[in-house]
């Protein structure tokens, strides 16, 4: 374990210090620093520009995805928490749509709108099946790469839930958060730990160890990091559709089994238990 080179507490030009927030993230990063921190007097308004540079620099900021396992679908909290992240969706698409009319690319809102199911949910992959559709790129992961992700045409920052909030509203609701597909966020080790370290502090309590998202490798690591952190272990195969999916529902590598010594995380469900016969 080495300790992370932290430092939380930085003012820039949005009250009384000198440099932009962008300069400062600079700084920070060329200063050694893995976590940063913006803390402007009586001021949050350096920190959209703060969270792009450190994004960039790869500082801060990353996405990774918490599943909530057991919950109570009509907690008002997990309710609210969810209905709030969600109702920016509408508004980050509209803008996706005008991003990508800018390179040329008409008519993507609306498309991306008649493909989502759910219309209160749109999301990077119905954008992404319209242009694939259209021919205008020829895979899923392409058109991500090209257009959907940081720095991209189609690119807009969403707010999302921090993790605390997140690990909060599934642990009030009766859940236990698990860790998504660890593998595919290609952190460097120290921010990996301080997500594992930052999630255990909030009451998360599990980790996805086989994935489809996962090679051979990560299942042996990710199976080392929930014993050290002391995490229950999942399986899911993240399954979206039978064609763009790595892995079909339920064809997961080594099909029933976790890695020895670990503690699935069904093992707090009785009736899973039942049905494992023990
Ligand atoms: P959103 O919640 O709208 O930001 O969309 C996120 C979804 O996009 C994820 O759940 C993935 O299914 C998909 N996704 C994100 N990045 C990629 C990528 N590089 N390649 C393919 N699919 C991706
Ligand atoms: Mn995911």
């Amino acid at each position: 374990m080495h300790s992370l080179h932290a430092d939380l507490h930085s003012h820039s030009t949005a009250s009384d210090g000198t440099l932009e927030p962008r300069a400062l993230a600079q700084r920070a990063k060329a200063n050694g620093v893995e976590l940063w921190a913006l803390t402007d007097h009586d001021e949050v308004c350096g920190l959209p520009a703060a969270r792009e540079a450190a994004q960039a620099l790869g500082l801060a900021g990353a996405t990774v995805h918490i599943v909530g396992l057991g919950i109570d679908p009509d907690h008002p909290e997990l309710s609210a928490g969810i209905a709030g992240i969600r109702a920016g969706r509408e508004q980050r698409a509209r803008q996706i749509g005008e991003g990508l009319a800018q390179v040329g690319i008409r008519g993507a809102y609306e498309g991306a709108i008649a493909l989502a199911p759910n219309p209160n949910l749109v999301s990077r992959t119905h954008f992404a099946r319209w242009l694939v559709q259209r021919g205008i790129v020829p895979d899923t992961p392409s058109v991500f790469r090209r257009y959907l992700t940081e720095g991209k045409p189609g690119y807009v920052e969403h707010r999302w839930a921090g993790l605390g909030e997140a690990v909060r509203w599934i642990r009030s609701s009766g859940g236990i958060a698990v860790i998504a597909h660890p593998g595919r966020y290609k952190f460097t080790p120290s921010a990996e730990y301080a997500l594992f370290s930052e999630f255990k502090a909030h009451g998360g309590e599990a980790v996805e160890v086989v994935t489809g998202s996962h090679h051979a490798g990560d299942v042996g690591k990710y199976a080392d990091m929930a014993a050290e952190f002391g995490l229950l272990a999942s399986r899911g195969s993240d399954f979206h559709d039978p064609d763009e999916s790595r892995l079909d529902l339920g064809l997961l590598p080594d099909r029933p089994t976790l890695p020895r010594g670990l503690t699935p995380v069904w093992s707090r469900w009785p009736q899973a238990l039942a049905l494992e016969g023990r």
